[in-house]
């Protein structure tokens, strides 16, 4: 593990490879009081709408709460797709073929859109285009590749029959998928802030955004002490904070990655993805010099399952294929996945029309992120987009996803009530091991407890800030996670991320 050095942060304890790339101290920007388009959030999402609005001549605000990259831009595994988690069989039977022929073609101006961002501000991220491999392992897992082989096609991807999946795993089929990529997300996203400062862009780092007001002529929005104000508002949060319909139609989960340093050099050419549920995907880095094979999967439900498992799991699945000569990078980060498969793009109806979001990207958030800047920057303009109706928040789904969206709601009203009891009783605060954190009663109260390697024990009102759910220790990520929503707070009950806006109060002991 890497450690002892300055990285960037991010919301999360363990260290992605692309933190080693430190963002410019953005804190310093000129800052004045009323701006055309103030955008929350500083991850892929946020920095290609603030540059593309920037560009067209607007006056953009960011304020991010962390540091640019803080949030899943700092900890993704940065494959870039035109297919998607959603795949277009599912698009075609739950939308329609003219739907999934969209989607392909968002996916496409995505690339387009990455490749002229590089290209015209000279952007050094690593980017290449390679072949991506989706093999199946059993007959069940054939029979929908060859669905996701015919329907590929039918959306306009250029796909074909492989007769390897470059990966030391057997499989049954293959599909080899051209003109996919990879890049490095922090550089990219840095070449981005460079391009949106130079245009004349403002940001400010550690400015947790807690509120918004919808005023006659636009919106105001605060950050701490400080008020600013813009015509329009983009939530570029990955998932828009406080209690929203978007909380409930998307469900958090958390990945794991590996960064694996090879006794044999057997690392993948391209990009690979298996078929299992939750599926795995491979690539090859280079890093600070040095190759390694980034190994992600293990999903689960935020708060749910044991992050410590999912890391001896997916290091074991690495350990049957390959020869590891050891684990450089291991990391987790979060997503979140739509109701209906596809993400929700777009200006916000019931706000009075300023107010945008950008969530539910799924593992493909890359390619959703910048595209969602291209849609968002069109809409603020005036300007119709091709795919804003495909991707509009406002859409309703009453069949498509229909019994996942009752599933995730099911889960979430089971927590919110089996979890007001059954907390362990803890009758002396030595009971706690170091570096351990548990909800437990101690003296008739429900309590979130932790004790750091020093023995020192903090104790934090339990009940997450956003819906009242019980939060749960993530020890892997010394963090406490809602297993609602996906709200995450710090040691310290700080938000980190998800749609809290509020921190856990701390309790005196
Ligand atoms: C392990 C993993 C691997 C993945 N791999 C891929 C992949 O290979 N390809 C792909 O396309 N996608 C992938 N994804 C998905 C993709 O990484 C994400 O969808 C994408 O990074 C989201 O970008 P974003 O800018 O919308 O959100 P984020 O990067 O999360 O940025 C949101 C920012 O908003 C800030 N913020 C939040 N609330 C506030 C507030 N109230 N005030 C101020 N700031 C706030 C946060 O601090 C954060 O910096 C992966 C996801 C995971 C978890």
């Amino acid at each position: 593990m890497k450690n002892s050095r300055e990285i960037n942060p991010r919301d999360s304890n363990s260290e992605s490879p692309w933190q080693s790339v430190v963002s410019p101290d953005a804190a310093f920007a000129q800052v004045t009081d009323a701006f055309d388009v103030i955008i929350v959030g500083a991850g892929i999402t946020g920095l290609t709408t603030g540059l593309l609005l920037q560009k067209a001549g607007k006056k953009c605000l960011i304020l991010e709460a962390g540091k640019v990259g803080f949030g899943t831009t700092g900890g993704t595994s940065a494959h870039l797709n035109t297919f998607f988690d959603a795949t277009y069989p599912e698009i075609e039977h739950d939308f329609s073929v003219q739907a999934a022929r969209q989607v392909a073609d968002s996916g496409k101006d995505a690339m387009g859109i990455i490749t002229a961002l590089v290209k015209e501000y000279g952007i050094d991220c690593d980017l290449e285009y390679k072949d991506a491999y989706l093999f199946s392992e059993n007959e069940t897992e054939t029979d929908q590749l060859l669905e996701i082989l015919e329907a590929s096609r039918r959306a306009g991807i250029d796909v074909s029959e492989a007769n390897h999946n470059d990966l030391p795993v057997p499989f049954e089929r293959s599909l080899r998928f051209t003109q996919q990529g990879q890049f490095q997300p922090l550089k990219y996203i840095n070449g981005l802030l460079a391009a949106f400062r130079q245009l004349g862009g403002a940001i400010l780092e550690n400015s947790f955004v807690t509120e918004h007001k919808e005023l006659d002529n636009g919106m105001e929005v605060l950050a701490g002490e400080r008020t600013f104000r813009a015509a329009h508002l983009v939530y570029a949060t990955h998932i828009p904070p406080g209690i929203t319909a978007f909380s409930f139609r998307c469900a958090p989960y958390r990945s794991y990655v590996l960064g694996l340093r090879l006794k044999d050099g057997n690392y993948p050419t391209g990009l690979a993805y298996d078929m299992q549920e939750p599926y795995h995907y491979f690539r090859t880095h280079v890093v600070e010099g040095e190759q390694i094979l980034i190994l992600g999967g293990e999903d689960h439900k935020t708060g749910h399952d044991d992050p410590e498992q999912a890391f001896a799991n997916l290091e074991k699945y690495a350990r049957e294929y390959y020869q590891v000569e050891s684990v450089v990078y291991r990391w987790s980060s979060q997503y979140y996945i739509p109701v209906d498969g596809l993400p929700y793009i777009g200006r916000l109806a019931a706000s009075g029309g300023n107010i945008y979001i950008a969530t539910g990207f799924n593992g493909n958030g890359m390619m959703y992120g910048t595209l969602s800047g291209k849609i968002l920057t069109d809409q603020i303009l005036g300007i119709e987009n091709l795919y804003g109706n495909l991707y509009t928040p406002s859409r309703l789904k009453p069949v498509a996803g229909f019994s996942e969206f009752v599933k995730e709601n099911a889960d979430v009203a089971w927590r919110f009530v089996a979890d007001r009891f059954g907390a362990e009783e803890l009758d002396k605060l030595s009971e706690l091991q170091k570096g351990e954190g548990k909800v437990a009663e101690f003296k008739g109260e429900k309590l979130a407890v932790y004790k750091d390697q020093q023995g020192k024990v903090t104790a934090l009102h339990p009940v997450c800030s956003h819906a009242g759910c019980i939060v749960n220790f993530n020890a892997a990520e010394q963090s406490w996670d809602c297993p609602c929503h996906g709200g995450r707070f710090d040691i310290s009950g700080k938000v980190m991320c998800g749609p809290p806006r509020n921190d856990l109060s701390q309790i005196d002991l």
